[in-house]
């Protein structure tokens, strides 16, 4: 629940900004860093009292059979065993993150194809140096297409997160 100061009025509704834990983000880089030039991808939790907020993640291999550096899929069974994993810690999969090696982190048509409808897509560019940005989004059914989503870290902002 959230305390509601006197008087005021609070505003939780779609604006709010999605957050991730530093560590959680610093994984993903990590992450994504190791497996480049291929893509990386992996699996976002939530608690289900704070929905907005990234406060666990877990790396999966990149299983495609296509171009590892302009694809990537999660094994089934892969999924599987993070939903679980997840029940276990009481969490919820809500989301999956990849890498765009040296391309934006702009959802691919690709990336429309494959989406799940309400879960948080969030998009790493990277580069040989390391993330160069990271941006978050969320796949509309009804309209078949991502919409952007503010999307910060607890410590400090993503934008601008290199790292060597
Ligand atoms: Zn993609």
């Amino acid at each position: 629940m959230q305390p509601v100061p006197n008087g005021a009025s609070v505003q939780l509704g779609e604006k709010r900004a999605w957050t991730i834990e530093d560590r959680s983000l610093k994984r993903i880089q990590r992450h994504t860093a190791e497996n480049y030039p291929h893509e990386a991808c992996g699996i976002l939790f939530c608690h289900s009292e704070n929905p907005r907020h990234i406060c666990a993640v877990r790396e999966v291999n990149n299983t495609t059979t296509e171009d590892p550096a302009k694809r990537y899929l999660i094994d089934p069974l892969d999924f599987l065993a993070a939903d679980q994993w997840a029940e276990k810690k009481d969490l919820d999969i809500h989301g999956f993150y990849h890498s765009h090696p040296d391309h934006p982190a702009i959802p691919s048509a690709h990336d429309r194809k494959l989406a799940w409808g309400g879960y948080l897509y969030l998009i790493v560019s990277i580069i040989k140096a390391g993330s160069k940005e990271i941006r978050a989004w969320i796949y509309e059914p009804e309209d078949k297409q991502f919409n952007e989503v503010a999307f910060k870290a607890t410590g400090r902002p993503v934008e601008n997160s290199h790292h060597e």
